[in-house]
């Protein structure tokens, strides 16, 4: 035998001993029936399968509010959806607007220039909203055919206030609106139709509380005109958004489907809608606000002004002297929950979205988070915090 290959040390299970708990920006704690669903493997081609993307297909209908029916999912990340979306609605010399709030919406800009598209970036200080009156501006100097904008930037934890007023002057101007939802949708109200939005991206991992790697994009029929007529053949296969009707429209094969992926999400979509979409706002919007105010009243600082702030991850400023690294290195280790640091902004951010929203995992994590501080040296009041968060919660009545 040759010496020459090198020794494995063996292997032990890299699992950590006591699960974490997942309260930063995403993946988030999936339920046990999510789970369970993700633990099958099914024919990809088979009647089985064929039912279950009709009901994704139906229920993603009432999580983006919209009758469309050129909805798909795609075997990838969130940014995956993202570039389905933009790779076949822009193509070479493209007018497009990319309203950039921080990291993730000037992806959405990155990836309509490696589409060859003409990019006008417009963007929006952290802390802010982007602004109808601006955008107005913007669409009747530039006359572009796409926008893009992001509803909740994870990374500095903003909301577009003005979505809906925004969409809805694209369509105005004929110009086609592609929205990343990623970690917004199913959190708070999102109308595709209503509002007049095109595409719609989200990932499985946030809002939605399923695994990462499956995302789903919906097009209006005005965007499934657009890229059904594009000039110019769209260079990606796996993206091609006409070569995936052939899976999520005729059931047949494109590559195959992450079918225990798609069993996940047509779990956590159920209960989803089980639980309704004002259900679920509603235990968003209570749970995020209680912790936002039992964060300050410990004694620490929200990162943004509460007329952009997004609920659905919840940016704390970091004190002097201490490092975002040093504060999740702390928390995990210590108290076994995670949060996250960020691109850019000096914030440490805790995650809203999903399975994050419930009663015990505020409680552990609020406790964890005041612990960590005050471990760390900084003057916070937990005992405060850890009681304005019940109180919080008895008066929102959850
Ligand atoms: C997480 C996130 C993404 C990217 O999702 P991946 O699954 O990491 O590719 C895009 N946009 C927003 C707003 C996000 O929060």
């Amino acid at each position: 035998m040759s010496t020459d290959i090198p020794v494995v040390e063996p292997l032990h299970s890299i699992l950590p001993e006591e699960p974490l708990l997942m309260m930063g920006a995403g993946p988030v704690p999936i339920p046990d029936q999510v789970a369970k669903a993700n633990s099958i493997v099914i024919n990809h081609l088979g009647d089985t399968m064929a039912k279950v993307i009709s009901q994704v297909k139906a229920m993603a209908g009432y999580v983006f509010q919209t009758q469309t029916p050129w909805v798909m999912g795609v075997a990838g990340p969130g940014s995956a959806a993202m570039e389905m979306a933009v790779a076949n609605l822009v193509w070479k010399d493209t007018r497009t607007i990319s309203v950039c709030n921080g990291f993730f919406s000037t992806r959405l800009a990155e990836m309509a220039e490696r589409c060859g598209g003409q990019v006008e970036r417009l963007t929006i200080p952290d802390g802010e909203s982007a602004d109808v009156i601006v955008v107005r501006e913007l669409l009747e100097a530039f006359k572009p055919e796409v926008l893009t904008i992001v509803q909740g930037e994870t990374s500095n934890t903003t909301h577009n206030r003005q979505l809906k007023e925004i969409a809805k002057a694209c369509q105005e101007y004929d110009c086609r609106v592609i929205v990343d939802a990623v970690c917004t949708l199913s959190t708070m109200p999102l109308q595709m139709d209503d509002w007049g939005i095109d595409a719609v991206i989200t990932g499985g991992q946030k809002g939605l509380s399923s695994i990462p790697g499956v995302s789903l994009v919906a097009f209006s029929e005005k965007a499934w005109d657009r890229l059904n007529n594009r000039p110019i053949p769209l260079s990606h296969w796996c993206y091609d958004a006409k070569l995936a009707t052939r899976f999520w429209h005729e059931a047949g094969y494109h590559y195959t489907a992450p079918v225990s992926g798609l069993l996940a999400l047509h779990e956590a979509m159920r209960l989803v809608c089980e639980e309704t979409l004002e259900g679920r706002f509603q235990r968003h919007k209570v749970c995020s606000l209680s912790l936002q105010h039992a964060i300050e009243v410990m004694g620490l600082k929200l990162y943004v002004p509460e007329s952009a702030r997004l609920n659905s991850v919840v940016g704390i400023e970091l004190p002097k002297g201490l490092s975002a690294t040093e504060v999740c290195e702390h928390i995990s280790t210590n108290y076994r929950v995670e949060i996250a640091g960020s691109f850019g902004p000096p914030i440490v951010r805790i995650g809203q979205m999903g399975e994050q929203c419930r009663v015990h995992n505020l409680f552990r994590g609020l406790h964890a988070f005041g612990s960590t501080f005050r471990d760390l040296g900084v003057n916070v009041d937990l005992p405060l915090g850890m009681a304005e968060l019940e109180n919080q919660l008895q008066k929102q009545k959850l």
